[in-house]
């Protein structure tokens, strides 16, 4: 029997307000332990909870980027439950009436091989249950032997989270929607979305059916996702362990697992029996949040071109694949840079090929940001024209390249100093080949004796000669010619 996945995920995404949901205190991330505190966030008795109206707003601003219904009137609500790092006991949150429901957004997806090659993408939609305020709990470490140090820094920054509906089939749509999620909320500017540092986190809900049945199967949900390679290799293994017991007679038991990346596995963290019961209740220290119209107006009016729209842009005007489109709109900046390159050097294939390849390479390796390296969009279309031109090889070009990236240099420039233009004149090419033909008379004999392939080793030979300066297709023309003599 053939079995298919079904997967819901719940995002939490800090907002990147200055203070904090319900008080004035700081989010800073870096700030000492317990420095950004107040009676309001450290839940002393008395003290009352103010809501932060740029974290509705920014709330709004991302329903509204993920095609959601913004509720008008939506309820604080206390969600009871114990922790250390929950200091009043009770988190807020919003329960039977969220900011918004009812969203969609269209996701560039796909599958991809073993390899990690793509075998097929397109733009799928996927439904976005809720998506609601909360504030956060401060935070465990746990890493000093049998203690546990607790930080409330973290404590009442502003979350949303997002409920999407289980409309994943596979683990890579559920990864590629949580990439677009990250880039969405990015590009309108709400989250930094970074994984590392907590400010995008992800619980996974899994289960699988026998292909052709509607009846979703019993789930299990996987919590704190810290990774996107994470998530995906959670829901490849999961999905394979439910199938397994399926296949083997058992049940799938809805259950609350973690993943453990050093062993690639799931386990049990708490059975449907030890799930809490929150005895959610409406917050009586809030007043219903009341959403005014002009609000929800003007986030429309300053929203920003989104990545899926990006995307779609990219492959028509730039006629770009659906693998660069999704590359080259991972960032705001990396697309500005690219659109810049293509103003500048019309030729959007080359800017692709140079920005996806070489450039980001060498990005990852010296770590640096795109908009704070030396080389600007001008840089790489006066490279683009030297190639055209004739004027230096594809593989010169490489070397000018890395000089550009260590020097802010002009190519031209580069070029000129380093005596790196393409020899293209038959007068200068030409003794360079004699040369090489009377110096290996073996060679020769060889070929003209029916070893063609050797071509290759003649190539190779006048390229050392003039350090890769010879353009092929005159040195291939004039090499056969005087191998004929
Ligand atoms: P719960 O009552 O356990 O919180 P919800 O219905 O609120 O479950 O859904 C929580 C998340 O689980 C949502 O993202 C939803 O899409 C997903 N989900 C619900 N049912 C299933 C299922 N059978 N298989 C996979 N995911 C599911
Ligand atoms: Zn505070
Ligand atoms: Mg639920």
């Amino acid at each position: 029997m053939e079995f298919e996945p079904v997967i819901g995920l719940e995002i939490h995404v800090q907002l990147k307000t200055k203070s904090k949901m319900f008080c004035s205190c700081s989010t800073e991330f870096n700030a000492p332990p317990n420095s950004n505190v107040c009676p309001v966030c450290l839940g002393l008795p008395g003290a009352l909870p103010v809501v932060n109206k740029e974290a509705v707003l920014m709330g709004i601003k991302a329903a509204i980027a993920l095609g959601c219904k913004i509720n008008l009137t939506s309820i604080f609500a206390r969600k009871n439950y114990f922790y250390p790092d929950l200091p009043k006991g009770y988190q807020i949150s919003q329960f039977d009436k969220p900011l918004a429901e009812n969203g969609e957004v269209e996701v560039l997806t796909g599958e991809r091989n073993k390899d990690g090659n793509i075998i097929y993408n397109k733009f799928k939609k996927f439904r976005i249950t809720r998506i609601h305020l909360e504030e956060d709990s401060g935070k465990s470490i746990h890493d000093k032997g049998d203690s546990t140090l607790l930080n409330f820094n973290r404590s009442g920054v502003p979350l949303i989270e997002i409920v999407s509906e289980p409309d994943f089939r596979s683990s890579q749509e559920a990864y590629d929607y949580l990439v677009h999620l990250k880039r969405t909320l990015q590009y309108i500017g709400v989250s930094d979305c970074n994984m590392e540092e907590g400010s995008l986190r992800c619980d996974a809900n899994v289960s699988v059916r026998p292909k052709g049945e509607e009846k979703f199967g019993t789930k299990t949900e996987i919590k704190n996702l810290n990774s996107f390679r994470f998530l995906q290799k959670a829901l490849d293994y999961e999905i394979k362990r439910q199938i397994k017991v399926i296949e083997s007679g058992g049940k799938v038991v809805q259950e609350t697992r973690l993943y453990d990346s050093s062993r690639d596995m799931t386990f049990v963290m708490r059975s449907k029996e030890e799930a809490h019961d929150y005895r959610y209740f409406p917050e009586p220290d809030l007043l219903p949040l009341v959403v005014e119209k002009e609000w929800i107006e003007k986030s429309r009016r300053e929203l920003v071109e989104l990545p899926h729209q990006k995307q779609k842009r990219f492959i028509e005007e730039y006629k770009l694949n659906f693998n660069e489109a999704l590359f080259l709109t991972d960032t705001v900046k990396v697309a500005d840079f690219f659109e810049e390159c293509v103003k500048l050097s019309g030729d959007s294939k080359g800017c692709a090929n140079w920005i996806m390849g070489d450039f980001t390479a060498l990005l990852k390796k010296e770590k640096v940001e795109i908009d704070k390296s030396k080389i600007t969009p001008n840089h790489i279309s006066k490279l683009l024209k030297l190639i055209k031109s004739g004027n230096i090889s594809g593989k010169i070009a490489k070397t000018v390249f890395e000089e550009m990236f260590k020097s802010g240099k002009d190519p031209e420039k580069i070029v000129k100093e380093k005596g790196l233009s393409q020899i293209t004149s038959e007068e200068e090419l030409l003794p360079i080949i004699k040369k090489v033909i009377e110096e290996n008379p073996k060679q020769v004999a060889a070929y003209k004796g029916g070893k063609e392939k050797l071509i290759g080793f003649f190539v190779g030979q006048v390229m050392k000669e003039t350090k890769g300066r010879a353009n092929p297709q005159l040195l291939n023309d004039l090499l056969k010619k005087e191998l004929k003599k």
